[in-house]
C-alpha cells in the first residue's frame, strides 16, 4: 500500500487519506466535498445540473391543451370500460359489487395519467376525481333506463337529457340510499384516481458536505 506523497507546496489533507466510499449515482465518480440527493441517489454537481436540466427540457411534441384533450378523452375511455364492467357485473353477476368502484378509479387514473404524457399533476388529478365519480354514475345510469322502460317512459330525448342532467348527482343518490361502506368504497376510488395522476418529480436535495469515515 502506497500513500501519495505530499508535495512541499501543499499542506497535508488528512481527510483524503482515509478514503471515502461515496460515489456519484450518475458518473460513478468519487465525491469528495459536496453531493446532492435525488430519489435516494447520491449525484454530484455535474450530474445534477444534468439531471435537473432533463427536467427542464423534457420534450414534448404536445401543447399543453393537447395534452390537457388527450388526457381527457383517456380519461373517459377508462371511465366508460371502468363503467361498462361494473354495470355488466352487477347486472349478469346479480350481486352488487361497489368495490369495482375502485378499479374505476384506478384505470381513469391510470388512463390520465398516459394521456397527460406520463406528467400528472394537480389539474390531471382534479379530471381524474371529476371523471371517476361522473363514472360512479354511469355505471348506474343503464340501471335508470331498465327502469324507465319497465314504467313504459317513452326513451325519446326528453329522457336522455333528464339522465344526463340526473347523472352527476346519481353517485350521491347512490351513497345516501345504500350505506356508509358504499361511501367509504366510493372515497376510496376518488383517492386510485387521484394518487394514480400524481406528478412524478425527482425531489432534489442538496448540497450536502462530504463527511469522512470516523468523524
Ligand atoms: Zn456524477
Amino acid at each position: 500500500m502506497t500513500t501519495p506523497e505530499a508535495s512541499p507546496d501543499e499542506p497535508l489533507d488528512f481527510s483524503t487519506s482515509t478514503t471515502t466510499t461515496l460515489t456519484c449515482a450518475g458518473c460513478q465518480g468519487p465525491l469528495t466535498d459536496s453531493y446532492w440527493s435525488a430519489g435516494g441517489a447520491v449525484l454530484c454537481a455535474d450530474c445534477k445540473a444534468a439531471v435537473e436540466a432533463g427536467q427542464q427540457a423534457a420534450p414534448d411534441p404536445l401543447s399543453r391543451v393537447a395534452r390537457l384533450t388527450r388526457a381527457t378523452v383517456f380519461g373517459l375511455g377508462g371511465m366508460l370500460v371502468g363503467a361498462s364492467v361494473w354495470y355488466l357485473v352487477e347486472r349478469f353477476a346479480q350481486i352488487r359489487v361497489g368495490l369495482i368502484a375502485i378499479l374505476l378509479g384506478w384505470l381513469v387514473g391510470k388512463a390520465v395519467f398516459i394521456g397527460s404524457g406520463r406528467r400528472g399533476g394537480t389539474h390531471y388529478q382534479i379530471l381524474a376525481v371529476v371523471l371517476t365519480y361522473l363514472g360512479f354514475g354511469a355505471a348506474y345510469l343503464p340501471f335508470l333506463l331498465g327502469a324507465a322502460r319497465e314504467r313504459g317512459t317513452p326513451l325519446g330525448s326528453a329522457m336522455a337529457s333528464q339522465l344526463l342532467l340526473l347523472l352527476p348527482r346519481l353517485p350521491i343518490m347512490v351513497v345516501q340510499d345504500g350505506t356508509l361502506i358504499t361511501g367509504a368504497i366510493f372515497l376510496f376510488g376518488l383517492l386510485q384516481a387521484w394518487n394514480n395522476t400524481r406528478a412524478i418529480r425527482l425531489e432534489i436535495s442538496g448540497p450536502f458536505t462530504v463527511t469522512p469515515p470516523g468523524t
